[in-house]
């Protein structure tokens, strides 16, 4: 029963639920892409008309909050990427940005709207739910439906990411889901979203029992459920949820130098759950080592290095 702690884990109703709302969070993420991308290329012609474009070479560069630019062009845009931003007098992450990139990349533009961690994702399939949901509430581009449906699936996504025991209960998993639809129906206007809509639901009420069987299946394992999906894909959704944990983590601590009590106990949380799952063990061995690593920091920090 080679088998039997990914079943169990798998199966556990709780942890199900936060992988599903992670499915529909990519089911999203996947259907808002071309729109976003194509409004964000609009709105970088319409900035761009605006603005002359370099005669030398930019050199500015941009560092997490802080941007000051060094030469007229980067003085404009960064003046225009402000009138259009919902939050101008709040956090705004310049760092996502490559500011010499601005007048013949749109995607570099889209950044400076997006949340921190966005610096190396060239374009909208490389970012996530978070990035796009963000765009769409802090450009006013998207002015016009009711924001506060995107803030709360937002909402939503910050707190199955912040879970760091990965259970959801399926109570929240309902409201979740009725908050999504509440996001389709207000952004019924994007191409597809809607048929996206229905393909979530389907998610949300399936079963995703997976079952161990004798037959030849995939590794031993079969799995049935509702939805098109077979076990290689949940995996492959497990990884990628807990990779996103793990790497919003890692930029909340390049911000903060100690984490609160709160945070600390969640970092434990997510060390000991990976540890204790052989398959995860091996996939996030240099997570395992790092979150250690920061764990002792953390800890010499609220100790003070002269005492043990
Ligand atoms: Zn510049």
């Amino acid at each position: 029963m080679a088998h039997t702690g990914l079943l169990q884990r798998l199966n556990c109703q709780e942890y199900k639920n936060w992988m599903k709302a992670g499915q529909c969070l990519l089911l999203l993420k996947k259907s808002l892409q071309e729109f976003v991308a194509s409004e964000m290329r609009v709105f970088h012609k319409q900035l761009s008309s605006r603005i002359p474009p370099p005669k030398a070479k930019c050199q500015c560069k941009a560092k997490r909050m802080q941007f000051n630019p060094r030469c007229p062009v980067c003085v404009e845009w960064k003046n225009h990427i402000l009138d259009h931003h919902t939050n101008r007098n709040g956090d705004v992450h310049w760092g996502n940005c490559d500011p010499s990139m601005w007048s013949g990349h749109y995607w570099e533009v889209a950044k400076a709207y997006m949340p921190r961690g966005c610096t190396d994702k060239k374009e909208p399939q490389a970012c996530d739910a978070s990035a796009l949901l963000n765009l769409l509430t802090t450009c006013d581009r998207f002015k016009g439906p009711d924001l506060s449906k995107v803030r709360e699936v937002i909402k939503c996504r910050n707190e199955l990411m912040h879970s760091s025991d990965m259970k959801v209960s399926s109570a929240w998993l309902k409201d979740f889901g009725n908050k999504i639809q509440n996001f389709v129906s207000e952004f019924r206007h994007v191409p597809g979203l809607k048929e996206e809509g229905s393909k979530i639901q389907a998610v949300l009420l399936s079963n995703w029992a997976i079952l161990e069987q004798s037959m030849d299946t995939y590794d031993g394992v079969t799995l049935e459920c509702d939805a098109a999906v077979s076990l290689s894909p949940i995996c492959d959704l497990e990884m990628l949820m807990i990779d996103e944990m793990l790497q919003e983590l890692y930029y909340q601590l390049e911000e903060v130098d100690t984490l609160s009590e709160k945070d600390l106990d969640s970092v434990q949380k997510m060390q000991n759950f990976i540890s204790e799952h052989k398959d995860l063990q091996s996939f996030f061995e240099a997570d395992i080592d790092k979150l250690a690593l920061l764990l002792k920091k953390q800890t010499e920090l609220k100790v003070g290095p002269n005492q043990e």
